[in-house]
């Protein structure tokens, strides 16, 4: 029998219908091999790609950001146009990718931190610069990783599409905020409740109690802070291990599975509390799901943040 459960921020319905007996890398279907080709995002193919809207070099006296850069091949994250965009910018949006390596398969769950800490740093950049301009109303970053996901390049990338209007998931959360902050309620609970399988200075890493596939998962900072914009170097520090630490015991509890994550932060001038939400492809949606708005979830988050915890603490010991 199904438990319905009520996402206690936004109006989502999951059914928890729990299939006992299945191994945690059972949920991932084995992974369709990627085309090898002429990798438009490594280094030296820098004129396969629209110029560069940021690029950090490296410097004598370390890293060097540089706007509108030169197609240099010695750079460490570039951040350009999207070749194919989902908006352009005469329609008043953007639509970038941002490289996060030039090392081809440096993807964050097995990154050096040091370079997961540049990624953060370039989207903090882009939010930033996207906001100047009056028609931008959001910016929402997110990252496709394997062809199930959605990622049609293998190189380790993100994306970030600005848009004229605030998406519907992220204004849903806004709506929540009328009597206090929901995530600030919502840390609170789950770190009495159980569900937090990660905590550091900074940071909480929790299965949600309404996840919509097995293994989902949510970071949020301690510190109610309305965008990624607002972290001190410090903080910038704990989330960059944070990221790397729960993506790299999910990758090692479920055998590098395909997943989307996408980090919201607040629209323009509201207030928020910014999050990542994490979903690995551990479930196909189907009529059902599409239809109805309703996920069925085949695994109890109760018991995800219990192999997360101790898939955590083994990844730790490990690196
Ligand atoms: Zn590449
Ligand atoms: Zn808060
Ligand atoms: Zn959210």
């Amino acid at each position: 029998m199904g438990e319905l459960r009520r996402d206690p921020i936004v109006d989502r319905l999951v059914i928890i219908a729990e299939e006992r007996g299945r191994r945690p890398k059972e949920f991932v279907r084995p992974r369709s091999r990627e085309r090898v080709e002429k990798c438009p995002f490594c280094p030296g193919n820098e004129w396969m790609t629209p110029p560069a809207h940021l690029v950090y070099l490296k410097g004598k006296e370390g890293v060097v950001k540089v706007e509108e850069g030169e197609r240099a091949e010695d750079w460490l994250v570039r951040c350009f146009d999207n070749l194919y965009p989902a908006l352009k910018p005469e329609e008043h949006g953007h639509h970038e990718v941002i490289v996060e390596s030039p090392v081809h398969d440096e993807h964050i769950q097995r990154a050096r931190l040091g370079q997961v800490r540049l990624v953060i740093e370039a989207y903090i950049d882009r939010v930033r610069e996207l906001y100047r301009k009056d028609y931008v109303k959001y910016v929402l970053l997110f990252r496709n990783y394997g062809l199930e996901a959605g990622a049609s390049l293998s190189h380790a990338h993100s994306q970030l599409i600005a848009t004229p209007l605030i998406p519907r998931a992220v204004r849903e959360e806004v709506e929540a905020f009328e009597d206090g902050c929901p995530f600030c309620r919502l840390i609170e609970d789950e770190r009495r409740g159980g569900r937090v399988f990660y905590e550091s200075e900074g940071f909480v890493a929790l299965c949600p109690y309404a996840s919509r596939a097995p293994f989902e998962f949510w970071i949020l900072p301690k510190r109610h802070s309305p965008s990624i914009t607002d972290m001190s170097g410090e903080e910038v520090d704990g989330f960059a291990k944070t990221l790397r630490e729960t993506l790299g015991a999910m990758a090692e509890l479920l055998g590098d599975p395909p997943y989307n994550y996408w980090i919201h932060i607040a629209p323009k001038g509201l207030d928020f509390h910014w999050h990542v939400e994490v979903l690995p492809k551990t479930s196909i949606w189907a009529g059902f799901e599409l239809g109805s708005g309703i996920y069925i979830n085949a695994m109890p988050p109760e018991s995800a943040s219990r192999l997360m915890r101790e898939a955590t603490r083994r990844a730790h010991r490990t690196s």
